[in-house]
C-alpha cells in the first residue's frame, strides 16, 4: 500500500511515494511554475503522477497535500499561500478529478505533525505538539491521536504567538511572534546585531560557508561567547513561547524538527531551565521531548494522511 505526499514549493513541486509505514519509495520533483496559474500547475501535476506510477511500477491509493499557508482542509481550497501568490485555489478537487485518486490538503506543519506522529512516536494514542523550526516556525498538534483542525482548519499556528508585546517584527506583519526570535530569520537578525563583523565571523568559524544557524552552531562549539549567548536566548525564547502552549494544552510529547532543531543541544538546556522553573510544574516534568531529523518528514507525513483518510 502506497500514497503520494505532495510539497509544493515555491519553486519546484516534490512528490514523494511512501508506504504506510512511511518508507520512501520515490522523489521526484517538477518545477512549480506558479505563475502559470492553478489549472495548468494540475495538468503537470497529473503527468507527474503518471510519470512515477510507470517508472516505480506503483499504485499509490492516495494524495495527500502540505500546503504552506492557510489551507482549508474541508474543501481543499487553498486560501493563501505567499509563496505561489494564490488566493482561494480550490486544489484537492481538481487534483483528484485529475489523477483518479482521492486527495486531502493541510497545512505543511499539521503534514509534518502527521509524519512525527506515526514514525516518532509509533502511533501511540497520545497528546503531541510538533514544531517545525525552519526559516520561520510552524507547529501541528496531536489530540488523543488525532490532528487538531481548530475551526477553519488554523490550529497551530504556534509560530505566531506573542512573545514580547511590541517586540521584533514578524514576517507576518505583527511584533514579537514567537518566529521573530525562533525562527532561522529570526535568530540570524538578532545575531547581526551582536555580531558586527560577519566576513570575520564566517571565517573565523565556518571559513567558505554563510551567516546561518550552522555557522553559528560552529561558533558555540568554538566557544564563542556572542553565539553560546545567542543559542542560550534562542532557548530562553523558546521556553517561554512552548510553556504557554503547555500549560494550554499539556500534550505527553514535544517534537522538534526542521532545520533549526539541528543545534538543540545548543538551546535545549535553556529551554528545560525555563521550565524547571514553572510553578505548575507537572505537565513539564511528565513531558518528554522528542526530535526528528529525517528531512522527508513533512512530505512522508502527506503521504501517510493521505493514505490515512482512505
Ligand atoms: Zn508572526
Amino acid at each position: 500500500m502506497t500514497g503520494i505526499g505532495i510539497d509544493i514549493g515555491g519553486t519546484n513541486t516534490k512528490l514523494l511515494v511512501a508506504d504506510e509505514k512511511g518508507n520512501v519509495v520515490s522523489v521526484s520533483r517538477f518545477p512549480t511554475e506558479a505563475e502559470k496559474g492553478p489549472e495548468d500547475f494540475v495538468k503537470r501535476l497529473s503527468s507527474a503522477v503518471a510519470k512515477i506510477k510507470k517508472e516505480n511500477n506503483v499504485s499509490p491509493l492516495a494524495i495527500g497535500i502540505g500546503a504552506a499557508g492557510d489551507a482549508d482542509p474541508e474543501t481543499g481550497v487553498l486560501r493563501y499561500a505567499p509563496n505561489l501568490k494564490w488566493r482561494n485555489v480550490p486544489l484537492t478537487g481538481p487534483i483528484s478529478e485529475a489523477t483518479g485518486l482521492p486527495c486531502v490538503m493541510e497545512n505543511d506543519a499539521n503534514m509534518a505533525a502527521w509524519g512525527a506522529y506515526v514514525m516518532e512516536l509509533g502511533r501511540k494514542p497520545c497528546n503531541a505538539l510538533v514544531l517545525t523550526m525552519g526559516t520561520g516556525i510552524g507547529s501541528g498538534i496531536i489530540i488523543n491521536g488525532s490532528l487538531y483542525h481548530g475551526a477553519t482548519g488554523t490550529a497551530g499556528e504556534a509560530g505566531h504567538l506573542t512573545l514580547e508585546q511590541g517586540g521584533r517584527l514578524c514576517n507576518c506583519g505583527r511584533r514579537g511572534c514567537l518566529e521573530a526570535y525562533c525562527g532561522s530569520v529570526g535568530i540570524m537578525r538578532r545575531a547581526a546585531e551582536a555580531i558586527p563583523d560577519q566576513e570575520a565571523f564566517i571565517k573565523k568559524y565556518n571559513p567558505g560557508g554563510i551567516f546561518d544557524p550552522y555557522t553559528l552552531s560552529k561558533a558555540y562549539e568554538a566557544g564563542d561567547s556572542a553565539a553560546i549567548k545567542l543559542w542560550h536566548d534562542t532557548g530562553r525564547y523558546l521556553g517561554e513561547g512552548l510553556a504557554n502552549l503547555i500549560l494550554l494544552f499539556n500534550p505527553h510529547y514535544v517534537v522538534l524538527t526542521g532545520g533549526v532543531s539541528k543545534s538543540r543541544d545548543k538551546f535545549l538546556p535553556a529551554m528545560k531551565e525555563v521550565f524547571k522553573g514553572q510553578p505548575i510544574s507537572t505537565p513539564f516534568e511528565k513531558l518528554e521531548i522528542r526530535a526528528s531529523d529525517n528531512p522527508e518528514l513533512g512530505s512522508i507525513g502527506s503521504a501517510l494522511f493521505g493514505l490515512e483518510q482512505l
